[in-house]
């Protein structure tokens, strides 16, 4: 027997592992585990089964005393308690259900459901099942369903992989019932064979990005070796040949994320409204900061270097509505031992590269794939420029960059997902 606490490590060991494989970024379950902000008001929990709990519920039903549903940043979780006794494995063994069901967020009828299950074979974590409807066949999903006593069970699950949007509320209720529901209704009143908790309504919200946090070394010119990823970074930007949003759109379309470092003298320029780095946060890009007018930093005193990062980051947060950077990349390279230490002390991990691009030298666009491309090993992080010059050369790489680093076996991630520090939401 496992003790709980070497369960819900091996659990939560399972989700990163089964998101890796999904190709998902880690980061989403990173975030959970992380110290986070959350602006999520718990709600009050659904109102006990009608018929009242003082009836008895049906023979074989489990009698539910008590739900409730909570978006937690990334995750929504699922508590749901039972009088005597909540056994997931036990319920699908013996062709009983529990699940949550809710209403299409969107227009009118029956939305999806997720229902408690037992452990895959040969594996003690229970399991959370999802259908698109009420009555359709149950798949697994990624989910950690933890026991929080013997009549208590919790399920916590990445809303997209149960259908449901961040960006609208839910209506849901429980359904208690044996299955399959249809065999159980022909053959007796359906009170008899299942039961269903009154509607209620989850808020939801897009989790944000507020921020992230630098740990590990406070210099790295490259992530792990031993996981096929490669990040796209992009410098001294914003900028207007072509125009930042052009970058993030590209991207956007190639499903990869870049992380961009940001000149701060040149926010007002070209992101005035802070639409293109809001832009940036919300389809899943990193920013990271590059100082304020781009000096040689290994020049300047602590005071100096602190005011051309904080003076940065100021920006960003005030630009993008609260985000606040935890990557910097120093101008030209150029760094010592003190401007590392100035930079971590500000909660800022400095980031070099190991594949140059030499994009600024506007060396053609097959130039800059062929470099990007053959440079590229696990771990690589690769330096591009989307500002400083026309960099319509680096922008017309891209697809064709994704594309062959793909072939070759790379997924993309951010320079901080590369790293494990996490995204922090709210
Ligand atoms: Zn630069």
């Amino acid at each position: 027997m496992l003790s709980d606490s070497k369960r819900l490590r091996r659990i939560s060991l399972c989700v990163v592992v089964a998101l890796l494989a999904l190709g998902l970024p880690v980061v989403a379950s990173a975030a959970t585990a992380a110290p986070t902000r959350t602006m999520t008001t718990p709600t009050p929990p659904h109102p006990p089964f009608s018929p009242p709990p003082s009836q008895p519920a049906p023979k074989g039903l489990e009698k539910v005393t008590q739900t409730s549903l909570v978006q937690h940043i990334q995750h929504v979780t699922w508590t749901v308690s039972t009088a005597g006794g909540l056994q997931p494995a036990k319920l699908q063994a013996q062709g009983r259900r529990i699940c949550e069901r809710w209403l299409k967020q969107t227009g009118k009828g029956q939305g999806g459901q997720v229902c408690l299950g037992g452990p895959e074979p040969g594996k003690s974590a229970a399991r959370l099942f999802y259908s698109s409807s009420w009555n359709g066949p149950l798949k697994p999903i990624t989910a950690t369903v933890t026991r929080l006593g013997p009549d208590q069970v919790k399920a916590a699950f990445p809303p997209n992989q149960a259908g449901i949007s961040y960006a609208k509320p839910v209506r849901s209720q429980v359904i208690s019932a044996e299955v399959p529901i249809a065999k159980c209704e022909a053959s007796q009143p359906a009170q008899n064979c299942q039961q269903t908790t009154a509607f209620t309504t989850t808020a939801m919200h897009v989790p944000v990005p507020v921020g992230c946090k630098a740990t590990g070394a406070p210099f790295v010119t490259n992530g792990p070796t031993n996981k096929r990823e490669v990040a796209l970074t992009f410098d001294d930007g914003p900028w207007g040949a072509p125009p930042s949003m052009d970058f993030v759109n590209e991207l956007a379309k190639l499903h990869v994320p870049g992380t961009f470092f940001e000149i701060g003298d040149q926010l007002n320029t070209y992101d005035r409204s802070g639409a293109i780095e809001r832009a940036m946060l919300a389809d899943g890009d990193m920013i990271g900061d590059h100082t304020w007018t781009h000096p040689d930093m290994t020049k300047l005193s602590a005071a100096q270097q602190t005011s051309q990062l904080e003076s940065t980051a100021n920006a960003i947060k005030q630009k993008t509505g609260g985000f606040t950077p935890c990557l910097f990349r120093a101008p030209y390279g150029a760094v010592d031992r003190s401007l590392e230490n100035t930079a971590r002390s500000l909660n800022f991990t400095t980031i070099q590269w190991n594949v140059d691009t030499r994009d600024w030298s506007t060396p053609g666009t097959p130039s800059i794939v062929n470099t990007a491309v053959n440079d590229s090993r696990n771990g690589s992080i690769i330096i591009q420029h989307f500002g400083g010059g026309p960099r319509y050369q680096t922008l017309a790489a891209l697809p064709q960059e994704v594309a062959q680093l793909h072939k070759k076996g790379y997924q993309f991630v951010t320079v901080n997902q590369m790293l494990g520090d996490p995204t922090i939401y709210r």
